[in-house]
């Protein structure tokens, strides 16, 4: 929590301190609620969940008034039930009949995939899990260098093709290795070309098939850039139109004052962030916490 603190401080802090500053005033006039929409639509909250919380926040204010909640803890328990804390946000990594688990990473190019599965790797050999990834964004050739030199930093076996192969043999050769070496779980970094969405999910369902020859996927992970907004909102729709996403990565939340998009894209894609990375090195990685995540922007 004192990490997460630190890291949205020098950003997201702004959201909930501007939030409490203008609940606080001593009228909450008609003005001052079109501010509070302002700040919470300018951090990406969108406009749905912003109505909503507008309105639960002006009923119990009105209601309660100066009563025996004060403004902040009204707007605490408030911004905890928006980011829903009953989503259960465990990261499917556990196979069945002996087999691994297998977590496939979508997400365009840039959002921070391949960092993300490198930083996965280094949580599950810190809990003691066999693991091996699957470098299967074979379009870029430094995508799968990068990955390696992920493997090697955390301590994990990389599977990787000659250049130009086809992801789905990757694909197929990682889980492969998966199953016969009795592994825990499997990681697969695919490519994340959205140029066009039949494209898309061509290469996504056959890399999802060939892997279900061997085993089940237990987890797709889509992998969002925070900092992109709007557009990363447009991203998480094409993507989960294409495969069925079980939980979202947020990255790169260190650098963006636009928390708010935890809740929109929880909405639109009705699954949970399940991990928020918060910097560029290895342990920037963190399980979503939705009150940590409020108290850190309560600061
Ligand atoms: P990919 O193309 O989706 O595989 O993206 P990469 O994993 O190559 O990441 C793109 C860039 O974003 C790299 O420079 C990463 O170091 C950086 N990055 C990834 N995650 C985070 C994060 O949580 N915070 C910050 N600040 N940078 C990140």
């Amino acid at each position: 929590l004192v990490r997460l603190r630190q890291r949205l401080s020098r950003s997201q802090s702004g959201l909930g301190k501007g939030l409490l500053a203008l609940l606080s005033r001593d009228r909450l006039d008609e003005d001052t609620w079109e501010d509070i929409e302002d700040t919470l639509l300018t951090a990406d909250v969108g406009v749905a969940p912003t109505q909503e919380l507008v309105e639960k926040l002006r009923t119990r204010l009105r209601v309660e008034g100066g009563g025996s909640a004060s403004p902040r803890e009204v707007l605490r328990e408030e911004l905890v039930s928006l980011v829903d804390p009953a989503m259960d946000r465990r990261l499917g990594i556990s196979g069945d009949d002996g087999k691994p688990g297998v977590v496939l990473v979508v997400g365009v190019n840039g959002a921070g995939k391949t960092t993300t599965v490198g930083k996965i790797g280094r949580i599950l050999v810190a809990e003691d899990r066999r693991a091996v990834l699957g470098a299967a964004d074979t379009f870029r050739a430094a995508a799968v260098e990068q990955l390696a030199t992920w493997g090697e930093r955390v301590g994990v076996p990389v599977i990787r093709g000659p250049e130009g192969s086809d992801p789905a043999s990757v694909a197929f050769e990682a889980v492969k290795q998966g199953v016969d070496g009795s592994y825990d779980v499997v990681l697969v970094d695919t490519a994340g070309r959205l140029q066009n969405k039949a494209g898309l999910m061509d290469e996504l369902g056959k890399v999802k098939r060939v892997i279900e020859k061997q085993a089940p996927v237990t987890e797709v992970l889509l992998v969002l850039d925070a900092t992109t907004g709007q557009n990363g909102m447009i991203q998480a729709r094409v993507f989960s139109e294409v495969v069925d996403v079980t939980g979202i990565v947020l990255t790169k939340l260190d650098g963006s004052a636009k928390g708010g998009i935890v809740v929109a894209v929880q909405r639109e894609l009705g699954v949970p962030v399940k991990l928020v990375g918060l910097g560029e090195g290895p342990d920037d990685l963190a399980p979503f916490d939705p009150e940590a995540f409020v108290d850190a922007l309560l600061g």
